[in-house]
């Protein structure tokens, strides 16, 4: 294994090195978030993380976005620091938290980013990404007026607005039926395979994380570390027939017994 290194960090899209998270709560109680978590992506490099409720795959993203600072060691984003890359406006973030704005058009909702940054609109482009998340024709809806799994696709849209080079996904279908999962898992697929974009997408779907990524990190809770990482070696582009062939059971078996190695912890929420 390398050591990491100044030039290693600096070549990784994303970096982190030995962070951890300590959150302080009012009656003087602390809770390890988040303890010496070694995470490295390469540029245009999807990765899953995957672990139970709790053991702080949030937090890691939220890190990563500049949304909270590490407690200690550090986060390196294209050799910029998260919350520089985030005032850049090259970072793209799909939360759940993250709503639309129901008062405004799925367009306008879209277009919020260019408002944020205070750049002239690009209204061909946005009808581009509208068109790449298949919601043409819907661009003067309100939110309330779509589905749930068309207001995700919208959210996505927005996050790739400004042409990030990092995107990062909290759980972006976790409200969504199979069947309607599935077909955005397809969707994101195509939209990431458009464009070098190095993504950390958060799920807690095993078969969702082999399916998009090509590595896995598999989490484990109090404090948050990483429990093993998952190589993914499925070709791309990646037909759905890939969640049914005998390698792809495995992976999700093994993964799924890593997820839960021992019943008697119990997972919480
Ligand atoms: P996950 O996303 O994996 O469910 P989180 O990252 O949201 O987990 O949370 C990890 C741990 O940190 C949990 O124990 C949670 O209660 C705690 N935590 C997260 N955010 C805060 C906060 N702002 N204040 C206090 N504790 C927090
Ligand atoms: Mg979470």
């Amino acid at each position: 294994m390398k050591q990491s290194t100044s030039l290693v960090s600096s070549e990784a899209a994303i970096c982190l090195d030995g962070v951890s998270k300590t959150f302080q709560l009012d009656n003087g109680d602390e809770i390890a978030a988040l303890h010496d978590i070694n995470l490295q992506l390469s540029e245009g490099e999807f990765v899953a993380i995957l672990g139970p409720s709790g053991c702080g795959k949030s937090t890691v993203l939220r890190l990563i976005s500049g949304l909270d600072t590490a407690t200690s060691g550090t986060i390196g984003i294209e050799g910029a620091l998260p919350r520089e890359l985030a005032q850049a406006h090259r970072l793209g973030v799909a939360f759940q938290d993250h709503a639309l704005l129901p008062w405004l058009t799925i367009a306008q909702n879209i277009a919020l980013p260019f408002h944020v940054a205070g750049r002239k609109v690009d209204h061909a482009y946005i009808a581009d990404l509208v068109a790449l998340v298949g919601l043409t024709g819907f661009e003067t809806a309100r939110p309330s007026q779509l589905s749930g799994g068309m207001r995700q696709r919208a959210s996505i849209a927005r996050s790739l607005v400004l042409d990030p080079d990092v995107l990062l996904l909290d759980e972006p279908f976790g409200a969504l039926d199979a069947v309607t999962r599935r077909h955005m898992n397809v969707e994101l697929q195509r939209i990431w395979g458009a464009r070098t974009l190095t993504t950390l997408l958060v799920t807690h779907s095993v078969e969702e994380a082999l399916f998009l990524a090509d590595r896995i990190i598999v989490m484990t809770g109090r404090p948050g570390q990483i429990l093993r990482e998952v190589p993914v070696p499925f070709a791309r582009p990646r037909d759905p027939d890939v969640m049914r062939t005998p390698e792809f059971h495995a992976l999700v078996d093994d993964l799924t017994q890593a997820l839960d190695p021992d019943t008697s912890a119990g997972g919480a929420g």
